[in-house]
């Protein structure tokens, strides 16, 4: 037999199955209601009948015995002609009986009405020739014991037609109860049935839809590595599906190695012409081609302000695209924790005075003296978020560095008192080139790429990063670092929750 293969047969399938059990109750009682009608229609056309008829014979009789008291004194051919045809219709039912399946019964019947019929012209003759007393006796000796004798065979016939209905009313009775046992088997039986046909039908594509929804949402948060659980050798539509999510899963991953490749490749090509135009920049400046006016001077200035931040842009597209490549190495160094800081430190102490904000790296605890950390990558994080803190944080306003050391940890955490992030928007500032709605807030421009960087070489380290925020009140980055980094670059990172580790 051929299997059916596809999601839409196995479904017809499944659903003809459920149907077909579910009528074989449906059949069972159905026998069952016409065994009954069988027996109702017995009960209700011949013992109804039979019943009819004994009634009807009863009577007759009864006006029999009428009829020959009246023949005794009054002997008027009328009478006899009575009791003739009475005894006609009596002999005529009796017959009857036998097609309603009491043949016995009909032939006795038959016999005590032929009895009676017999004495009925002796005691008509008597009678008529005046002799009462012999009319009276042949009535008293003959005919009426005869017309008792066929009282009794009635009887006897009722009681057999009782004895036979209250058998069938018995059938009846035991038919209905097996129509109802049966149909309540069978359904018990049809509902078993049907729901592990169900069960069967929902393993077969509700897991697999499970799965492939699970694989998209990998897909779709960059997890192009994702493998499906569905195998694609499958010969159903799911095996389609998978073998279409493994193709374009591969697809995309090539074109994510591709755009990195191009990107790392064009700007590091943009950064020989960008230096070259620096260098010139600085020797029109130094008035090595001939004067310069101060106007020009200011246009040159202008020129070497857009041309550093190009210059930025290009450097940080290198470091995100040689991440993503997983050629974001780490150059792990033994490190002095306090020295280190004391650098950063330094570095935006004069930064903070030239803006009016008040700065301050608090050191909390007992803080290790050495981590093995990539000190200028880490450095540049800092240096991200706290050069981020400064951009929006106005004159007046406060940024902090606290450090603390907590089992084999490092906290790091970057405050400010600045202009916040909006709620709605903090899950995806780690995201490359996103910036927030608070640019008109900041002090100059950026391009979105610091934080996706950041959280990269974090995650490197084997470490954390998080951010919590308050819109007009400021902005924390949470930190956190091994002491000792394992220096393993660490896949695709992906998007951290906010206020949660990445
Ligand atoms: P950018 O070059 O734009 O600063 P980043 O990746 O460093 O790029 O930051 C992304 C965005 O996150 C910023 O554009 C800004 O909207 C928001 N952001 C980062 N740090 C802060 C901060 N300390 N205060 C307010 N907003 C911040």
């Amino acid at each position: 037999m051929v299997l059916p293969v596809t999601i839409r047969s196995k479904l017809a399938v499944g659903l003809l199955a459920i149907t077909l059990v579910l009528l074989f109750p449906l059949l069972l009682a159905l026998r069952s209601l016409e065994a009954l009608h069988d027996v109702t229609t017995v009960l209700q056309k011949r013992e109804f009948a039979a019943s009819l008829l004994l009634n009807k014979m009863r009577a007759g009789t009864d006006e029999l015995r009428r009829l020959d008291l009246s023949l005794v004194f009054v002997h008027q051919p009328q009478i006899r002609a009575s009791m003739d045809s009475q005894l006609t219709v009596l002999s005529a039912t009796a017959d009857s009986l036998s097609h309603l399946g009491m043949s016995d019964a009909s032939a006795s019947i038959g016999g005590a009405v032929a009895r009676v019929a017999s004495f009925v012209p002796v005691e008509y003759e008597a009678a008529a020739q005046g002799h009462g007393k012999i009319a009276d006796s042949v009535s008293t000796q003959h005919l009426i014991p005869a017309i008792t004798a066929m009282e009794r065979e009635l009887t006897a016939a009722e009681s057999i037609l009782r004895d036979r209905s209250s058998r069938l009313v018995a059938q009846a009775t035991a038919k209905t109860e097996q129509a109802r046992n049966a149909a309540a088997l069978g359904l018990a039986v049809a509902a078993t049935l049907a729901f592990i046909i169900s069960v069967l039908l929902w393993r077969t594509i509700g897991s697999p839809i499970r799965d492939l929804e699970l694989g998209m949402a990998a897909v779709a948060d960059g997890n192009f590595g994702y493998r499906l659980r569905v195998s694609a050798r499958r010969r159903d539509e799911f095996g389609h599906l998978a073998e279409s999510f493994q193709s374009m899963s591969h697809q995309l991953t090539q074109l994510d190695r591709l755009k990195a490749e191009f990107v790392s490749v064009a700007s590091h090509e943009l950064k020989t012409p960008i230096n070259v135009i620096l260098g010139y920049l600085q020797l029109i400046d130094e008035g090595v081609y001939g004067p310069v006016s101060p106007k020009m001077h200011e246009i040159v200035r202008t020129l070497d302000s857009q041309t550093r931040s190009l210059s930025r842009l290009v450097h940080q597209l290198l470091d995100v695209s040689r991440f993503e490549a997983g050629g974001g190495k780490l150059d792990l160094r033994s490190t002095q924790l306090d020295v280190f800081l004391s650098e950063i430190e330094e570095t935006f102490l004069v930064l903070a005075s030239q803006r009016g904000i008040d700065f301050r790296v608090e050191r909390n605890g007992t803080l290790p003296s050495e981590v093995l950390w990539d000190p200028d990558r880490i450095s540049e994080v800092l240096g991200n978020l706290v050069a981020n803190a400064f951009k929006f944080t106005e004159r007046g306003g406060t940024v902090e560095l606290h450090v603390d050391a907590q089992e084999q940890q490092v906290h790091l955490d970057v405050r400010d008192t600045g202009a916040g992030i909006p709620p709605q928007q903090l899950p995806h500032i780690f995201e490359k080139f996103y910036q927030a709605d608070n640019q008109d807030a900041a002090t100059q421009g950026g391009s979105g790429l610091g934080l996706a960087i950041a959280r990269q070489i974090v995650v490197a380290h084997g470490g954390q990063i998080s951010v919590e925020s308050v819109l007009g009140v400021g902005t924390t980055f949470h930190l956190t670092l091994p002491l000792r980094a394992g220096g393993r670059v660490h896949d695709r990172p992906r998007t951290p929750n906010v206020g949660v580790p990445a």
